[in-house]
């Protein structure tokens, strides 16, 4: 495996920010260092008055990167106060403003790339390409709501009780303000494109991102702004979520949660006890299936971007991958051979394909992982091993054969680089065992056969599947919901489905000329029987 050294890189990250070693006599680890005054503007936008920091490390380095102020309950009401009063004034801004204002956002997404790829990788450790489709994905979520969003707002008609006398329109009005409780593994995404509908529908914001990249989601919070959307109508706090999720939730009229599953059901009991709605965007232990007529330099190739995208940090990575005894053994040469040739490193260098895990308790799940499947008789077929040559928390992209239910990576999820490989003879117990287990979050099936895949997909108990393609055919497709079945989630990101949970659905009745009351001096008995003849002959008409 090649293995590119952590370093700086003269103008690799083309962003302003990066400036050298500092300080090396009290921590000679730092090779990456941003200025105050950079993080200052940054970190202005917290409410916070407690006047305690938390410190933010880099996994490129493990040296510190800036100190974070840190939110109370008090700061929680706060944001809330303020952007309740923000929110009444946006809810009255036409909707053809919100849209422009996001088309801006969509464009200074894209104009200030190095800024966002250099701090998205010195935070989190992501390779700068990973990076990348966050940027990506965040810019098309904009662009998608800012040119749907009339749309999908716009008051619709339906058929009312009486064809002409009854008039129904349905009308979607925002929920109010919104809490965003987001993870680290895609810090700018993860903590903006969520509310993106949000504000489209007439929302307000109070987010919460993961203290581990707060750096991340305050740029972003940053580029709002310099859109021109209200600055009270985003408000950033900070703090642990266990701490902070309680007083977020009793204010909140919607939650919009991204992480663990366990955190997820303490979301939805604490939103249940309050009556407000909440989307649960949970973990995965996503199957990937090979079937026997596959393209295999495409699986392989696959494969590898599924498995180890963000070091595997990531919600819709394959874990688990079942291969047709057909290609079984030309599949998996490729794979390891795709696998072992990829760069490995901890920088903000283009060429890196994988960079570190995020933090020590990250390092720490994944070699427990490997070491309990291989103390138990799995075969690493490549990887295996952490990495501290090259980063603190760097652990090995690692194959493995031969993994079964008593391993703790056979059904838990690992989030780290780690694919457990399985043979099948039969089709249908792939997609049994594919099903198998809590989770339903993403698939991916490959064949030349896309009929056939499709079909397979019905069967596949996931929110998404992904057919010749890892997970970026329908993550990338913002007009498709995406979100988990069972134990990965509830409700619905992108599309259609990810504005409308953050409105109310009301339908406004209006009544004309024939009333709904006996007329014209029936009988309560007359009245009935004319109405019962009016519902044959709707009936007969073919209404709905
Ligand atoms: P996590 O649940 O520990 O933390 C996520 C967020 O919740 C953080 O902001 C954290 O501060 C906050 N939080 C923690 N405890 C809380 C509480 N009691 N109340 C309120 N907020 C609380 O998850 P994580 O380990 O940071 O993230 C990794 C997990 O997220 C993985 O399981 C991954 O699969 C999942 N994930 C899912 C998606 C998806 O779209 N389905 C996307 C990304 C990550």
């Amino acid at each position: 495996m090649n293995a590119s050294n952590p370093g700086h890189p003269e103008g690799v990250g083309g962003g302003p920010l990066v400036d050298g070693p500092h300080d090396p006599e009290h921590d000679p680890r730092a090779s990456y260092v941003l200025e105050p005054e950079y993080v200052a503007s940054l970190t202005e936008r917290v409410v916070a008055t407690t006047g305690t920091t938390v410190q933010v490390t880099s996994p490129l380095d493990g040296a510190p990167l800036a100190h974070i102020p840190q939110s109370s309950a008090d700061d929680v009401a706060e944001a809330y106060r303020r952007a309740r009063i923000a929110q009444a004034a946006w809810a009255r801004t036409p909707v053809a403003e919100r849209a422009a204002k996001l088309l801006r956002l969509h464009d200074l997404l894209l104009d200030r790339m190095p800024e966002l790829l250099d701090i998205i990788t010195l935070e989190n450790g992501k390779a700068r390409k990973h990076a990348f489709d966050e940027v990506a994905h965040t810019a098309l979520t904009a662009r998608y709501y800012a040119r749907t969003g009339a749309q999908h707002l716009a008051t619709e008609r339906r058929g009312g009780l009486f064809p002409v006398f009854t008039r129904i329109d349905v009308n979607h009005v925002p929920k109010g303000v919104v809490g965003i409780i987001s993870p680290w593994n895609y810090p700018l995404t993860m903590a903006i494109s969520d509310g993106i509908p949000a504000l489209m529908a007439g929302n307000a914001v109070v987010a919460k991102p993961d203290a581990q990249t707060m750096l991340t989601a305050l740029v972003a919070v940053k580029l709002l702004d310099e859109a021109g959307f209200p600055r009270d109508l985003w408000q950033v706090v900070a703090g642990p979520g266990r701490e902070l999720g309680g007083p977020m939730i009793e204010r909140s009229d919607y939650i919009c949660f991204t992480g663990s599953t366990a955190t997820g059901k303490l979301i939805a009991q604490q939103c249940a006890e309050r009556l407000i709605g909440c989307s649960l965007e949970l973990g995965g232990k996503n199957p990937l299936l090979v079937l026997r007529d596959a393209d295999v330099e495409k699986a392989a190739e696959g494969a590898v971007r599924a498995s180890f995208s963000n070091a595997g940090q990531l919600c819709v990575s394959a874990e688990r991958i079942f291969v047709a005894d057909q290609v079984y053994d030309r599949f998996v040469e490729r794979f390891v051979a795709r696998t072992e040739a990829m760069s490995l490193g901890a920088s903000l260098d283009w060429e890196v394909d994988m960079g570190p895990l995020i933090t020590a308790e990250q390092l720490e799940t994944v070699t427990n992982h490997v070491d309990d499947a291989v103390g138990k008789g799995a075969r690493a077929l490549t990887g295996g091993s952490p990495r501290p040559d090259l980063a603190p928390y760097f652990f090995e992209p690692t194959i493995l054969e031969g993994v079964t239910p008593e391993m703790a990576c056979f059904g838990d999820e690992t989030f780290g680089p780690v694919v457990s490989l399985y043979r099948f003879h039969d089709e249908s117990d792939a997609v049994a065992r594919a099903n198998d287990g809590e989770y339903g979050l993403n698939a991916a099936i490959y064949s030349r056969d896309g009929e056939r895949a499709r079909a397979i997909a019905r069967q596949v108990k996931c929110g998404t599947v992904n057919i010749n393609e890892a997970f970026g055919a329908t993550f990338g497709s913002v007009a498709a919901p995406m979100g988990g079945m069972r134990a990965s989630g509830m409700g619905r990101r992108q599309g259609v489905e990810g504005i409308h949970r953050y409105t109310e659905t009301q339908s406004v009745g209006t009544q004309r000329v024939l009333r709904l009351s006996p007329q014209f001096g029936l009988s309560a008995e007359r009245h009935a029987k004319v109405q019962t003849l009016g519902l044959r002959l709707l009936n007969k008409l073919g209404r709905a």
